[in-house]
Parts: C-alpha cells; sequence; structure tokens
C-alpha cells in the first residue's frame, strides 16, 4: 500500500502528484497539443487556485497544494470525472538521482505477499534499461520487506515507474478515468433536457465527445423558479460535476398548448416533439449552438420510430445529434447509474400536462401535420415561448444523492418505485399525486376548466397523463369514465 507522506520524507524527496494519461489514438497528429492545452485547462478550472496543472511529455501532472490527503481526494474526485483522462494514478514524484533507495519508504508492504515492478521510460536516453530499474528497484524492495515474493504473472501488489526527462513517478494504483476528448473541442451543443432517465444520459455522452453542451428544458409551470426548485435543475447539478459551466435553460410549453389544444391526440405528441425542435433550433441559431442532442433511441417508444423521427428531425434547421440511438434501455439505465442521475430521474415530477405519455399515431402524415402548424401563427408562437425563456442557475444548489439516513433513503426508493412502475396504483402520501378527483397540481378535478365535470388525473407508467373528461362515458362505464378513458384531452389548470 502506498503511505502518505511520512515525516522523514520532508517533500523534496518525494512529492505527491496525481498523474493523468490520456488517449493516445485520439490525442494523436497535429492537432494533439491543442487537445492537450484544453484538458489542462477544464482540469485547471475544475480544482481551483492552489493545484498546478503541468503537461509532461504526454501526460498530466497535478500537484495538490498540501501533501494532505483531502487535497490529493478532491483532486481525484475531479480528474475522475474529467473527459479525455483514459486512466488516472496518485503517485510520488521523486528525483532520477536516488529513486531506488527512496521507493521502499513509500510503500508499507510489511504484510508480505507478492509484487512486481514494471518500468516505462519516457526517456530513452536514460542509462539503464527498464529490466535494469526493475531489478534494483525489486532488490531495494526485497531488502526493505523481506517477507515479500516476487511474482511476475499474478503479484498482490504491483509498483509501476515512469521515468522522465527530469523525474521518476512511482505508483502502485490505475483508476479508470471517463475517456472521450476533453469538453470544448468538438463544438456547442443544446441537448433537450426532460429530466426523464435518457436524457441526462445523452448530454453526458454529447459532453464525452468533447461537446460543451447546455440544457434546454420544456417546462409546465407558470413560473421558471418551480424548474429551479425541481429536479431538472438537481440533474442539472449533477451534470455540472462533469462539466462545470453548464447552463440550464427553461422555457415553459404553455403557449404551445394554447394554440395547438384542440388538435387531435392523434397527433399531439408530434406537434409537440417538432415544436421543441423549432424552439431549439431558432435558440441554438441566434446563441451560436453548433447542434441540438436529444435522449431518443429508436423503436424505444412510439414517437421514437423511425417514421416519427423522420418528422420531427425536419422541424428542426440544425444537426440533430441523438447519442442513445442505439441502446437499450438496459443500457442506458446502466450509464444513468453510473453517472449518478439514475435516482433523480425517477423522482416524480410534475410534468402532468406533459404531452410525452400520450399515444402518437404510428403513421403520420407529414401534409397533416404541416396543415396543423400552418394554422397555429407559429412565428407568433416561437417568438412568445422564446420570450419566457429564462436561465436556472445550476450552480449554488445542493449536491444530490447524499444526506438522509438508510430509512429514509429505503422509504423515499420504495415512494419512488410505486409512483413510478406501477401503473394506475398511486401513492396516496406523495404531494400531488393522481388522487381521483384532485389534480397533481394539487388542485380538485371538479374545479377543471371547463367548470362542469368532474374528471381523474391518472398515471401511465412512468409520468401524469393529461387530465382527461369525459363527456360520456361511451358505455364504458364509471370505472372508464374515472380512469380517464373515453374522453377529450384539456390541460390541467396548473398550466
Ligand atoms: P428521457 O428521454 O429524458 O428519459 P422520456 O424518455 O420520458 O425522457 P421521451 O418522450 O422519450 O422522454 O422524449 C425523447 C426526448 O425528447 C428526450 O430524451 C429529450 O431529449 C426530449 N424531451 C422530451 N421531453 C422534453 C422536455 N420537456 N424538455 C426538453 N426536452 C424534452
Ligand atoms: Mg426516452
Amino acid at each position: 500500500m502506498m503511505k502518505g507522506l511520512s515525516p522523514d520524507l520532508t517533500g523534496q524527496e518525494a512529492r505527491p502528484v496525481l498523474i493523468g494519461h490520456y488517449s493516445e489514438v485520439a490525442l494523436k497528429g497535429s492537432n494533439r497539443s491543442y487537445f492537450e492545452s484544453v484538458l489542462a485547462r477544464n482540469i485547471r478550472d475544475k480544482l481551483g487556485e492552489g493545484y498546478v496543472v503541468r503537461r509532461v511529455e504526454g501526460r498530466l501532472l497535478v500537484y495538490p497544494p498540501s501533501p494532505d490527503g483531502n487535497a490529493m481526494s478532491f483532486a481525484k474526485q475531479v480528474i475522475s470525472q474529467t473527459f479525455g483522462i483514459r486512466n488516472f494514478s496518485p503517485a510520488y514524484e521523486v528525483s532520477r538521482d536516488d529513486f531506488v533507495h527512496i521507493i521502499p519508504s513509500l510503500f508499507d508492504l510489511s504484510n508480505g505477499g507478492t509484487f512486481r515492478v514494471t518500468v516505462k521510460r519516457s526517456d530513452k536516453s536514460y542509462p539503464f534499461s527498464s529490466i535494469e530499474v526493475q531489478a534494483k528497484v525489486g532488490e531495494a524492495l526485497l531488502r526493505a520487506y523481506p517477507e515479500l515474493r516476487v511474482d511476475l504473472k499474478n503479484p498482490s501488489v504491483t509498483i509501476s515507474l515512469e521515468i522522465l526527462r527530469d523525474r521518476v513517478l512511482v505508483y502502485e494504483e490505475k483508476l479508470d478515468g471517463l475517456g472521450g476528448l476533453p469538453v470544448g473541442t468538438s463544438g456547442r451543443v443544446l441537448a433537450l433536457f426532460s429530466g426523464g432517465i435518457d436524457s441526462p444520459v445523452a448530454a453526458f455522452l454529447s459532453m464525452k465527445r468533447g461537446c460543451d453542451v447546455d440544457l434546454l428544458h420544456f417546462h409546465p409551470f407558470n413560473d421558471a423558479e418551480e424548474v429551479r426548485k425541481s429536479k431538472v435543475a438537481r440533474l442539472a447539478r449533477v451534470l455540472s460535476a462533469y462539466e462545470p459551466k453548464i447552463k440550464l435553460f427553461a422555457v415553459p410549453y404553455y403557449h404551445f398548448n394554447v394554440t395547438f389544444l384542440t388538435q387531435g391526440d392523434k397527433y399531439q405528441l408530434l406537434l409537440f416533439r417538432r415544436f421543441m425542435m423549432k424552439v431549439a433550433s431558432e435558440f441554438a441559431r441566434r446563441h451560436g449552438y453548433d447542434a441540438l442532442a436529444t435522449g431518443d433511441s429508436l423503436g424505444q417508444v412510439a414517437s421514437q420510430i423511425m417514421l416519427n423521427l423522420k418528422l420531427i428531425d425536419a422541424a428542426a434547421e440544425t444537426l440533430v445529434l441523438r447519442p442513445l440511438i442505439a441502446f437499450d434501455k438496459e443500457e442506458i439505465v446502466a450509464l444513468a447509474k453510473r453517472i449518478g442521475t439514475y435516482e433523480l430521474s425517477l423522482e416524480p415530477y410534475r410534468d402532468c400536462c406533459s404531452m410525452v405519455a400520450l399515444h402518437p399515431s404510428l403513421r403520420p402524415s407529414q401534409e397533416e401535420v404541416e396543415k396543423i402548424e400552418g394554422s397555429g401563427k407559429y412565428d407568433e408562437l416561437l417568438e412568445r415561448t422564446l420570450g419566457d425563456l429564462r436561465e436556472i442557475p445550476v450552480r449554488g444548489l445542493p449536491w444530490v444523492n447524499g444526506g438522509g439516513t438508510h430509512w429514509e433513503k429505503r422509504r423515499a426508493a420504495s415512494t419512488r418505485f410505486w409512483d413510478t412502475h406501477k401503473s394506475g396504483r398511486v401513492n396516496p402520501s406523495h404531494e400531488g399525486s393522481g388522487q381521483r378527483g384532485i389534480y397533481p397540481c394539487g388542485q380538485r378535478a371538479d374545479q377543471s376548466p371547463c367548470g362542469k365535470r368532474r374528471g381523474v388525473c391518472h398515471r401511465s407508467s412512468s409520468r401524469y397523463e393529461l387530465f382527461q373528461h369525459s363527456l360520456r362515458p361511451r358505455g364504458r362505464g364509471r370505472g372508464a369514465q374515472d380512469r380517464g378513458q373515453g374522453g377529450r384531452s384539456v390541460p390541467c389548470p396548473c398550466l
């Protein structure tokens, strides 16, 4: 095990450093220096004052401001969340003159076991070969820890050395980084961010390929302040650990609902998705984004079949990236868990009036869709919608996924499970739940916009659907009416 700095090592002989290795293949060629400098700048920005970040012979060296463990832990966390780093190692930097004698004091190997030494000479002019250095360091370790045994094939400890022109780096652990390209090297992307499971993962993967990502969320509230308090802002906060400069924009879809309220259910989702594309493309054009990104995965739901995606794309006036297009839901969920967004994405959200739960037409007709749009004064709709766009501060929000006792976490998880997975079963303790006669916004159903009929705001598998009310139960009986079937959709009055 590698030791912390011991009192006899004054910091002159051995200096703690974090080594970051980046993907050689991706960074080859004449652009290498550019990629390296962006990567170093990203890490510097994240670490803040006190840390020194240097590019040295094809690797990054991060020096913490003090030899204490906290400073190094923070650097490890930052580098593990930075795109462009393939792997990293907490290490000691020692002088080339006497590293053989210093190395045994850097490790505590008194428990015995097996070891091997590996040596990489970045400076090929070094007078000793890698094998000679391995032998010398191995001998020194065996002298200091006589109970150790050498095992070249399956050792319990591997001590690695990198010999550079003016220093030697020594380490034991090699930890996986995120890989990818440094953020800021592949253009600017505006990611359509719903707060579900997929779109945070799509935003993450766009960042992974070096894109500078901002988020655009279409919200169901009167006031964008509600978004700041919601899981959408907290999800953006989680993503900010990977890209601290990420911005979250929120725009209401109230104007869309007012304009297209009377259009048939069949096309409403398509109209809504095309509306999001049009608003996002216009915003992207005005603010210099190179592309949009969505969390679509081919065939995941009806709105993501090829024909629908084609019609949605036709509304976008810019490139649309779909990093999840070939992912299965299980793969997306696994990635969301690794990123740290999954639990939050499951939290209920007041998107009761969202169009996204409606069942779209599987054979949409472009002519019909465009005809409906043509009747809706689209330019005015876009202007009014963009006029209500607000930036939601991402930094300064509380960190998530922390706090709470074991039992509080269990209870929250169980609430989420019922809220999310059991169609038709509603947890009545959940604020804004779909209890019969109550909208998720908290208003009573008998105060519906028409003022005449009672209704039910019910839930689909993972989302609130539109509040439904029925003129006639159409022979399906009261139960069907209560479940919201057989009626026309109207927006919940919280809009
Ligand atoms: P997610 O895809 O985030 O898990 P979802 O699967 O429930 O949410 P879909 O209906 O699959 O949502 O939407 C597909 C994509 O459309 C989303 O990944 C996202 O990019 C975009 N989108 C959907 N709803 C919104 C919204 N309210 N604001 C911004 N983008 C949205
Ligand atoms: Mg999805």
